[in-house]
């Protein structure tokens, strides 16, 4: 189906979650040593649940509470690579698939530029795309507000889906 045919669908995410003290964090399905931890149901990766959000809001599929309840013991410390992959199980069943997607981290801390080149090559694994079509960005907020304080990280991300050529 042509891109005309108006199979193209964008999609946002945004998820947050809380810093504490720790042994390091996962973001982007990569883990950093550092001297926090994300409190979560699952890993608390929150660059993999935006993106998830994103995905399921391209697909018109709801958002990732409504797939992965943090009520259910199923999920509790599970790796959000493992979600990631049922996510595209689904965007690939709706006759879906992506054509890039693009994350900002928002964090003060860890320091993540140094883990980015394997974040996107985990990512787009995932997403069945080459890894130059996934970005990650990162920023932080100066020192301002709840994430300049390091009591948190948040992410947003873009995904662009259009019709799968070989739906599954
Ligand atoms: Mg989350």
């Amino acid at each position: 189906m042509s891109r005309s045919a108006g199979r193209l669908r964008v999609g946002h995410g945004y998820d947050a979650h809380r810093l504490q003290a720790g042994q390091g964090v996962t973001l982007g399905g990569v883990w950093i040593d550092c001297d926090y931890g994300l409190i979560a149901h699952s890993d608390g990766d929150v660059l993999i649940h935006a993106l998830c959000d994103a995905l399921l809001g391209a697909a018109g599929l709801g958002d990732i509470g409504r797939w992965f309840p943090d009520s259910d013991a199923r999920f509790a410390r599970i790796d959000s690579r493992v979600l990631l992959r049922e996510v595209m199980l689904q965007v690939h069943a709706a006759g879906l698939a992506p054509l890039n997607a693009d994350l900002t981290l928002i964090a003060q801390v860890p320091r993540v530029a140094p883990h980015v080149d394997l974040m996107r090559a985990r990512l787009a694994e995932d997403l069945g795309v080459p890894s130059a079509l996934v970005n990650v960005k990162a920023t932080t907020t100066e020192g301002m507000g709840h994430i300049g304080r390091r009591e948190g990280v948040a992410a947003h991300a873009v995904v662009l889906l259009d019709a799968a050529e070989d739906p599954i």
